[in-house]
């Protein structure tokens, strides 16, 4: 498809209807805000106006089932994929309206907590950009993942109420209403078939957001689920006279899409989280069987027309939830049904960590859905013959694979079971799920499990974050890079350009001048932007390591004290993270972080040498503006615990340097880039299993590293908390008494090395520019419509053998 023009002309109508429907007499009169909501539902209405795009040839449709949806601010984004964007902008220029300053006014809608979301996002826009028919199915949260403040350095959430209902890019269509039922009873009738008398409904209501492809003319839906009350009407169906009762729960329920839940990489086994995990699987199986049955096809050739890619286990009980349909609504026999189902959904593991694997108890689950349990008891025997054929007898094999084990259901295990596929999200972490994971599974189906590494879009995440770089690379290649990132290879030949590095360090200063003054405004401290910007931003996680980060600012902190003339690189620190708000120790972390800040920044001894700024409320539009402005990339997971990671791609991409562990997707960014352009440090996967089985003594360790026992005392000894000895007592005694199962102490100095050999490359800025250039020219392969494409071949369009399973 081609690229959809613009029509100035019904633009100016759609424009003019939004605005009189505001009860307005002129555009004039409309505030900033308004005029926001009247450019996007003017959009939104041009492009639901638009026809439908068509499936390929042989393509199967995919389905991406994702609790999180981490979309950022859309109006300038589909501008820029519309190519509609200067434009627009001249049309408001006549009504002497700022493009810019309005697309200001937008909030982010942060229906995602952290990287997992982001991803979903980024491969609804990559699908669309290379012509993969899609549908995005998630679902439309009342309250997004909290709003982050501090007050005395403790982070305080606030509920971030987005404003569903004035939202202007959304489209509800009633026709597209699902019917959910919870709990009830399951009762067999005389001829073996089963009916389950729900003991109340939920309406699920289908809002669509437009994901637009770029410049292709493919427009198609995310597809937000959310809960309201199913008619009064409905329930009579269901519940023998007890109305009252009956409608009682069902407006209980009615909190279902209220609210996401803040965790991030760790599972809480909460009822409503497991209903709003099955709302979502039963209003998007009930929309996708819709959609192939107005097609007029066979329920048989569902798999022929049909993939759903589970994004984690949050939404797998979509697998016994597409079997109750079949079994008990299409009457197909357990063998049909399974062989449709095991050949439609696929499943991307997103990580080993046992805190974040998902298990519902028993109970819980056999009370919410009786129906779903029972099939997932029968799915369970009839997997234990399989496995009993492999290793007859052996019970703790048996432990390890069952899906129903000790009061528990274990969603991955269902996963794997149940699906087609399944797929780690980098190179190491894929062969992680393999040999750690599910090794038993891979020997019972070697052919199913894949890598699929990980990819962000570089609509957003160059063209629109950076356009300084963008107009860059549009002089310098003279081709569209922008959907064929390989192309920025052609950059390699200007690495060794004085005057295109000039030009490229020139854009990185001017952007750091733009964060210095975003940081002024909503923090009022000043930096300066001839300082090196050192970004660590992620959610706060022991894993991720934001403390190694600190007990490294810590040092340099005491060394410049202890030696004022010493030679220094100017360092701007800067963080960006939310704690989970029952995450304690996260949150302790976050207190320390800016407690030491605090200390640092008022220190005048100290002055424009160190500064240290944790922005507050990290989110889409924050990454935006810290993304292009970083000279060094903090990724510093203890290795084997990022899956993938996204933020490291988007730094290197925009030419901040890596320094970071052997962990996730770090290691093909250093194959990309070349070991020399990137510092790397730490304990390898490998020597992190070997410490551990050796026995691990942080406080040994502490003891014989004299500095490093020094600035953990700073922390103890009331220091930087106005002598509060207690205020870190929670992380102290996680690096001490607690074992530091994370490692901070164990890769401190090797991480301390690392740092300085980066500021010593900083000093020489010739060598440092055309590092940074070579990481942009290297970082083609991270564009997620890489991803997608390997999606395609390996996972959604791969001949398909038949299912080994069942
Ligand atoms: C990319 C992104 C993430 C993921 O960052 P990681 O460093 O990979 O954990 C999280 N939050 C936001 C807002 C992002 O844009």
């Amino acid at each position: 498809m081609s690229q959809q023009k613009f029509n100035q002309a019904r633009f100016e109508a759609a424009l003019a209807r939004q605005w009189q429907r505001t009860g307005l007499s002129s555009a004039d009169e409309m505030t900033s805000h308004q005029w926001w909501q009247a450019l996007s539902g003017a959009l939104a209405e041009m492009l639901a106006a638009a026809a439908p795009a068509k499936p390929a040839k042989q393509q199967r449709h995919v389905n991406y089932i994702s609790m999180e949806f981490l979309i950022g601010r859309l109006t300038g984004n589909t501008l820029l994929n519309l190519g509609w964007y200067d434009e627009v902008k001249a049309a408001l220029a006549a009504h002497q309206c700022s493009l810019s300053e309005l697309l200001e006014e937008e909030v982010d809608p942060a229906l995602g907590n952290g990287g997992l979301g982001r991803l979903a996002a980024c491969y609804l826009d990559s699908m669309a950009t290379v012509g993969q028919s899609a549908t995005g199915y998630g679902l439309n949260y009342q309250y997004g993942l909290f709003r982050q403040s501090f007050d005395d350095g403790r982070q305080i959430e606030a509920p971030d109420d987005w404003h569903r209902e004035r939202y202007p890019w959304f489209r509800h269509n009633s026709a597209l209403d699902v019917n959910v039922g919870f709990g009830g009873k399951v009762t067999k009738n005389n001829e073996g078939s089963v009916d389950w008398q729900p003991a109340f409904m939920l309406r699920g209501e289908a809002w669509d957001l437009p994901v637009v492809g770029y410049r292709n003319g493919v427009t198609q839906p995310l597809r937000l689920w959310q809960a309201s009350h199913a008619h009064p009407f409905d329930l009579t169906l269901f519940n023998d006279g007890k109305f009252l009762q009956a409608e009682q729960q069902g407006i209980e329920a009615a909190k279902l899409t209220k609210v996401l839940y803040p965790n991030d990489n760790h599972q809480e086994g909460k009822r409503l989280r497991l209903m709003q995990q099955y709302f979502q699987c039963a209003c998007s199986v009930a929309d996708i069987l819709r959609r192939h049955h107005l097609a007029g096809r066979h329920i048989a050739e569902l798999p022929d027309y049909e993939v759903i890619q589970l994004n984690d286990t949050h939404p797998t009980i979509a697998i016994p939830e597409m079997l109750r349909v079949l079994l008990d609504e299409h009457q197909l026999a357990w063998d049909d049904a399974w062989a449709i189902v095991s050949k439609t959904f696929a499943y991307t593991n997103h990580t080993l960590m046992p805190e974040a694997l998902e298990c519902w108890d028993q109970r819980l689950v056999r009370a919410l859905l009786p129906r779903h349990f029972m099939i997932i008891k029968e799915i369970d025997r009839r997997f234990k013959k399989q496995v009993d054929k492999v290793w007859p007898g052996d019970e703790a094999v048996w432990a390890k694979l069952a899906l129903l084990h000790d009061n528990q259901l274990r969603m991955a295990n269902l996963c794997v079971v149940s699906c087609f596929a399944v797929n780690g999200v980098a190179a190491l972490h894929s062969a992680l799920v393999v040999k750690d994971l599910f090794p038993e599974y891979h020997r019972l189906w070697p052919t199913k499990f894949h890598n699929v590494t990980n990819g962000i879009t570089p609509r957003r995440w160059l063209k629109q974050c950076n356009p300084q770089l963008a107009t860059l690379l549009d002089d310098t290649l003279k081709v569209e890079w922008v959907n064929h990132l390989e192309a920025l290879q052609g950059l390699e030949a200007f690495a060794d350009d004085a005057a295109f590095r000039q030009r490229y360090r020139q854009i990185k200063y001017d952007n750091k001048v733009r964060l210095a003054d975003y940081i002024h405004r909503v923090t009022g401290i000043k930096v300066s932007p001839e300082a090196l910007f050192d970004v660590q931003i992620k959610r706060l996680h022991e894993y991720k390591r934001q403390h190694l980060g600190l007990l490294h600012i810590l040092s340099c902190y005491k060394r410049l004290r202890e030696d004022p003339g010493m030679a220094w690189v100017p360092r701007v620190f800067l963080f960006g993270a939310k704690a989970a708000p029952g995450y304690y120790l996260a949150k302790n972390i976050i207190y320390a972080i800016n407690k030491v800040a605090e200390k640092i920044n008022n220190d005048p001894l100290i002055g424009d040498k160190m500064k240290v700024v944790f922005i507050p409320d990290y989110r889409i539009t924050a990454a935006e503006l810290m993304i292009p402005a970083a000279d060094i990339s903090e990724q510093i997971s203890t290795a084997g615990y990022e899956a993938s990671g996204t933020g490291n791609m988007k730094l290197a991409l925009n030419g901040a340097l890596t320094v970071g562990t052997l962990d996730g997707a770090n290691v093909e960014i250093a194959e990309q880039v070349g070991e020399e352009n990137i510092f790397i440090f730490g304990h390898t996967v490998d020597e992190v299993k070997a410490l551990r089985k050796k026995g691990y003594a942080p406080l040994k360790l502490r003891k014989k590293d004299k500095h490093l026992n020094a600035i953990l005392k700073e922390l103890e000894n009331g220091f930087f908390s106005n002598g509060d000895k207690q205020a870190f007592a929670p992380l102290l005694n996680s690096l001490g008494e607690g074992g530091d199962y994370w490692l901070a102490l164990a890769d401190f100095a090797s991480y301390c090395e690392a740092q300085k050999r980066a500021e010593q490359h900083y000093l020489d800025q010739e060598a440092w520019t055309r590092m940074t250039i070579l990481n942009t020219a290297r970082c083609g392969m991270f564009s997620s419509d890489r991803s997608i494409h390997d999606y395609q071949q390996r996972i959604w369009q791969a001949k398909r053998t038949g299912s080994s399973n069942g």
